[in-house]
């Protein structure tokens, strides 16, 4: 990572590296290659007089340029990164310091009222192994001392450990090496077709996979203007594109559905926008044709998970908007990607329903010490068993069906959540849905839908029922209706059906306790 930040400083030296993205939708400072550079490799030389290589240094943040320039200090500096979802309070940030031993914590003081500074010294006070806390925002802190000598770096090294999204549990600390980011990297600017130079929003937190490797990596990659957004807010998101003329960018799908409504309200000038990737979550076909209808852009459906760093499958930008939209696409390019009976561990023909595998050279070096959950991901063969199931047809197209743990058995039928969610969405009046199975007495399990309805609709469970019942069998029609108007999500932005599961039960619990 430190030689590539190396390479393109050497040949894009003028070139905007980094400009702050502010929540007013205006930009503030700025960053060249060179300057860039520069800023690191001074921040590095002071890591290196304080921490050995392979120490951990984590970094807990929202969007700020700081935390770029940590992610890139660090890699020089031979420390591995370790990222932390800033929504994060002192139970979590105590967890993952702790399985991730590391010696010191970047942050800010504090973030929409939660005081990081002061959670930071409490769980620091239990904390021996955490030598430092640097405050990203005093110039002084970041620049100390800047004596030390940077080390070689091995591309077989730990670079970072992002931890995942917790979308089915708790999240886990995967380590991956410089190679693996780079050739994530690589893989995705020549899928996306990406030019050089161009300009890409950071919408996704960075402590997250499609933030930190994607959007930072994919940009120092193809020598592109990385302009991280604070936080998520689709309006001040919108103005930047219209500012800062931004031309890709990638997003969780409801991300999206924040933007298209934004852009509803209030139209910018969005030409400049040629391609937004959506992944990390099933996207709709609606919402892709959305996106490409209000906000002027292509649709890309991509699929990945933070254990291969995290790119799997992809759409190319030449394919049909049916091949795009009702697909995660094709195998990135180096990777293999095989559709498993995860019973019998054999390759499965074309159009049948099983585990996706991937084994390619961003497969992660494991969870970090867990070597069983590891052992459990990624087999002898080095297939990572992503726990999502699809199918792919003759063409190398796959069609993502749910997670494994998702999967409803309802009197002994596997049901797909997804299939049952696509439905749900064509119902005009439904605007965002979550279909997850809850436990019952007769079926083993039933179908239970939570639903957001669009403005002005109000939720007739009688109605959505006929609708699923004249598109799908009724097996697979929801048993349970559940109106909500907002979700449990991970810090990355996705719908945590396992809350939405356990709120289920103990309401139900509960009703039935009552009666
Ligand atoms: P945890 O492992 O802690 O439960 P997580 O799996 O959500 O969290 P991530 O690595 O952030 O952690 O997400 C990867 C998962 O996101 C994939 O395994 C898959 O289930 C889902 N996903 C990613 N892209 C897509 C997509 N395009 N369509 C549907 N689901 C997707």
């Amino acid at each position: 990572i430190g030689q590539l930040l190396r390479d393109q400083a050497a040949r894009n030296g003028d070139v905007d590296a980094l400009v702050e993205g502010k929540l007013d939708g205006t930009s503030g400072r700025r960053w060249t290659y060179a300057e860039l550079l520069a800023d690191a490799e001074r921040m590095a030389k002071g890591l290196a007089a304080r921490f050995q290589p392979g120490e951990r240094v984590a970094v807990w943040g929202p969007n700020l340029p700081e935390w770029v320039l940590v992610e890139y200090a660090a890699a020089l500096a031979g420390l591995t990164l370790v990222t932390v979802n800033p929504a994060y309070q002192k139970r979590e940030l105590d967890y993952v310091l702790r399985q991730s031993n590391s010696a010191c914590l970047f942050l800010i003081p504090e973030v929409r009222g939660n005081p990081m500074h002061q959670i930071a010294e409490e769980v620091a006070k239990d904390l021996p192994t955490l030598r430092e806390i640097v405050d990203m925002t005093d110039p002084d802190a970041m620049f100390t001392d800047p004596s030390g000598t940077l080390p070689d770096v091995d591309t077989n090294d730990p670079a970072q450990i992002q931890y995942t999204s917790g979308t089915t549990g708790f999240p886990k600390g995967v380590v991956l090496s410089h190679r693996n980011l780079t050739n994530n990297a690589r893989l995705f600017v020549k899928i996306g077709e990406l030019a050089e130079k161009q300009t890409t929003l950071g919408l996704t937190p960075l402590f997250h996979t499609m933030g930190c490797s994607m959007g930072v990596l994919g940009s120092l990659q193809s020598a592109t203007t990385y302009v991280p957004l604070l936080v998520f807010d689709p309006n001040a998101a919108l103005d930047l594109i219209e500012r800062e003329k931004v031309s890709w960018s990638i997003c969780v799908p409801t991300m999206a559905v924040a933007m298209v409504a934004a852009q509803k309200a209030k139209p910018r000038d969005l030409s400049s926008l040629k391609l937004l990737g959506m992944g990390g979550a099933m996207v709709a076909p609606d919402l892709a044709r959305a996106v490409e209808k209000v906000l002027g852009a292509q649709a890309m459906v991509a699929y990945g998970q933070t254990e291969s760093s995290p790119l799997i499958t992809s759409g190319r930008p030449s394919d049909s908007f049916e091949d795009m939209t009702g697909t995660i696409g094709q195998p990135a390019l180096g990777c293999e990607v095989g559709i498993f009976d995860p019973a019998t561990d054999e390759i499965l023909p074309c159009d049948t329903v099983g585990e996706i595998r991937a084994r390619s050279y961003a497969t992660m070096l494991g969870y970090n010490d867990n070597p069983e959950a590891t052992a459990e991901a990624v087999d002898a063969e080095g297939w990572l068993h992503t726990g999502d199931l699809g199918m792919m047809n003759d063409r190398g197209y796959t069609v993502i069906t749910g997670r494994v743990k998702d999967m409803i058995i309802r009197a002994g039928e596997n049901l797909f959540p997804a299939e049952i969610e696509n439905v749900l969405l064509e119902h005009g009046g439904v605007a965002e849905c979550a279909v997850v199975g809850v436990p019952d007495e007769v079926l083993g399990e039933a179908v239970a839908a939570f639903v957001r309805m669009e403005e002005g609709h109000a939720m007739d469970p009688e109605e959505l029922r006929a609708h699923c019942r004249s598109q799908i069998s009724a097996p697979k029609c929801p048993a349970y209706w559940e109106e909500v108007e907002s979700w449990p999500l991970t810090g990355s932005g996705k719908i945590q059906k396992f809350k939405l599961r356990d709120q289920w039960v103990a309401d139900h619990v509960a009703e039935k306790a009552t009666s």
